[in-house]
């Protein structure tokens, strides 16, 4: 063999030993959300292991770990065990053809995890503030498994306030907030579907992760979930000023 296949060979099987491991620190991650109880379902567990976080954070940050990770805009990636609280939460909304936001959809992770639940006949809409994380979140998007779904339009990721929502898509039949908001807006109430279901950190100081169910008769019935800390929903400047 001459040197420079031997290089090629070499490079290959380093390049081949770096991805399954990755692959098998993001199933490792999932594991300890299923021993810990936090994952509960096979469902959420295998999207948490078809959407592979390392390729949503940013470059050098340790993926795998349990905790927040700032990206940049005085924004960060949710801790893993929050990604599959909310998912758990939204599981029986986010069955094939169903319709899904993500309010606040920073990194994208859990718009393309949204993707692959709800599926090609689904849709699944990200609404983030931040400009260039909308162009990153597509960026990462696309090297994961849900490119596809963005590809043929099913997953799409838009520049926006959310606490509008994105009416276009409306009703949806999950809603999840990423970033705490001062009290619920209403055109997120207004574009829940009858038997849909909004999960979105209220407060400033203190918050609860709270559990919007909208009732077949339009009304509302409101629990909280768990006392969390998340960024707040608010405008783009206050965001940015800090
Ligand atoms: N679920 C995301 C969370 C990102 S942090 C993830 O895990 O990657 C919360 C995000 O909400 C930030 O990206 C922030 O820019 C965004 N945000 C805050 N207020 C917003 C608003 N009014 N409209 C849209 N996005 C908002």
């Amino acid at each position: 063999m001459n040197p420079k296949s031997k290089l090629n060979l070499i490079l290959h099987k380093v390049q081949q030993y770096w991805s399954g491991n990755a692959v098998n620190q993001n199933k490792g991650m999932v594991e300890n959300l299923q021993r810990y109880g936090i994952i509960q379902s096979r469902k959420v567990a295998e999207v948490m292991e078809t959407i592979d976080r390392g390729l949503f954070v940013p470059n050098g940050t340790p993926p795998y770990v349990d905790s927040p990770i700032p990206i940049g805009y005085n924004a960060t990636i949710s801790a893993p065990h929050m990604h599959a609280t909310c998912l758990q939460l939204l599981e029986e909304n986010l069955q094939p053809g169903m319709h899904a936001l993500d309010v606040g959809s920073g990194t994208g992770y859990l718009t393309a995890c949204f993707a692959m639940m709800v599926g090609p006949q689904g849709r699944a809409v990200g609404v983030e503030h931040i400009p260039e994380l909308v162009s990153s979140s597509t960026e990462n998007i696309q090297k994961s498994a849900a490119a596809s779904l963005l590809k043929d339009g099913s997953l799409s990721v838009h520049s926006g306030d959310g606490r509008q929502g994105w009416p276009e898509f409306a009703p949806y039949d999950a809603i999840h907030v990423g970033a705490a908001a001062k009290e619920i807006p209403q055109p997120l109430i207004d574009q829940l579907k009858p038997g849909g279901r909004m999960v979105i950190p209220v407060g400033v100081l203190f918050q609860d992760l709270q559990v919007v169910d909208k009732n077949s008769d339009g009304s509302i019935s409101i629990r909280t979930e768990t006392s969390v800390r998340y960024v707040p929903l608010t405008s783009k400047e206050a965001q940015l000023q800090g």
